[in-house]
């Protein structure tokens, strides 16, 4: 086997020249963290760039996850999916919080609006749903059943930089957005995220949060933690933003050439793009179903083989692992779809430098398997 190793993503980097200004400027000034120059013209560039109004950056998205449950003081039970990244849930358990598992959909493959309302029980405080690959939640629906019962939205949004729905962010939604900038997702500062609120005075309680609850040098009002994003990670962000619109449009090229090709083979299933979004391209997932020439897993092999490192996101489910598999939602007949798609999903390579021909070869991988 000659050729190199592809793997699901790659990060963006921009030209490495680019970054040395910015680097002199840390140099000189000596001010690595704690809120210097490029985390507040951060801050303001990529409120501007998303179109939300308050951002408070972090250090990693799952402290801000986690900082997030504290912010709006969210206790008891949390309604959440199971088909995610195993921090979503994990900042409930950080936080003391119990989580309540409900199926997904079996087309957005996020948390099933339908079923949330027969999960709620006097101990419910919010519901904390995940906008996976960058597909948006049913957010009018999640938003009525919050009026409704008086629960929090916390969206986990990591998936979800850049993504509009009838023009306007879907991190707009809901009580607070998180989103991650780690370095395998499609914007990423290294490692980084941040919290996406609606208010002066709640981006100030997580501004205080994040910072051990410090209000001032004498005063600390919180129990907080310390999810500060350094100056170098701000620094990275601000040039990477240079960049974003160009890694987006190349993800979308190669997310159009799988689809073209992909879609008339035999067993391969295409998720189809929600109507009316502005969307990003974060991931590539197709479902291998049982009238494909083999099984997902083996498929998997085979591409592995060929030095094709697909990813099974979201395989296994959150609800399987032992810190979660005794709750009584985390059963397998409570979770239907969400065994399905995990049984089925295979994510491909996507990333900017992927090449087309690279694309086609996986293409002719996956069409002529035998
Ligand atoms: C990546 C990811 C996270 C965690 O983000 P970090 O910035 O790596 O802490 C949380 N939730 C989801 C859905 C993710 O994909």
């Amino acid at each position: 086997m000659t050729s190199k190793k592809i793997f699901v993503t790659q990060p963006f980097l921009p030209p490495l020249n680019e970054m040395q200004p910015y680097l002199e400027a840390i140099w000189e000034s000596k001010w690595l963290t704690n809120g210097g120059p490029f985390h507040q013209q951060f801050e303001i560039a990529l409120a501007e760039y998303l179109g939300v109004e308050h951002i408070a950056l972090f250090t990693n998205s799952t402290l801000a996850l986690v900082t997030a449950l504290q912010c709006a003081r969210v206790t008891g039970e949390v309604i959440t999916t199971p088909y995610t990244f195993v921090a979503t849930s994990h900042s409930l358990l950080w936080n003391g919080i119990k989580p309540v598992f409900v199926d997904i959909d079996p087309l957005t493959f996020n948390l099933d609006a339908t079923k949330i309302e027969s999960a709620i029980t006097p101990q419910t405080t919010a519901i904390l749903p995940v906008h996976v690959y960058g597909y948006p939640c049913d957010i009018t629906a999640i938003q009525r059943i919050s009026d409704t019962y008086g629960l929090r939205v916390i969206y986990d949004a990591a998936h979800a930089f850049g993504v509009n729905q009838n023009n306007q962010s879907i991190l707009k939604s809901g009580d607070l957005s998180v989103i991650s900038f780690h370095a395998t997702k499609v914007f990423n500062t290294f490692e980084g995220g941040a919290i996406i609120c609606h208010d002066a005075k709640t981006k100030q309680r997580i501004d205080y949060l994040k910072n051990f609850g410090f209000a001032d040098e004498l005063t600390v009002v919180a129990p907080g933690i310390n999810g500060k994003m350094s100056e170098i990670q701000a620094a990275f962000g601000l040039l990477q933003l240079k960049y974003i619109d160009f890694a987006i449009s190349r993800r979308k090229e190669i997310d159009t050439q799988y689809r073209n090709s992909l879609n008339s083979v035999n067993g391969i299933t295409i998720p189809t793009h929600p109507k009316s979004s502005k969307h990003n391209y974060s991931y590539f997932p197709i479902l291998v179903e049982s009238d494909y020439y083999t099984t997902r897993d083996k498929l998997y092999d085979f591409l592995k083989e060929n030095n094709i490192y697909t990813r099974r996101y979201f395989f296994p489910l959150i609800s399987e692992f032992p810190m979660y598999s005794s709750l009584p939602s985390a059963a397998k007949s409570n979770l239907p779809v969400a065994h399905e798609i995990a049984t089925k999903v295979l994510c491909l390579p996507i990333y900017p430098d992927l090449s087309s021909e690279e694309v086609d070869r996986i293409i002719s991988l996956i069409s002529n398997y035998c």
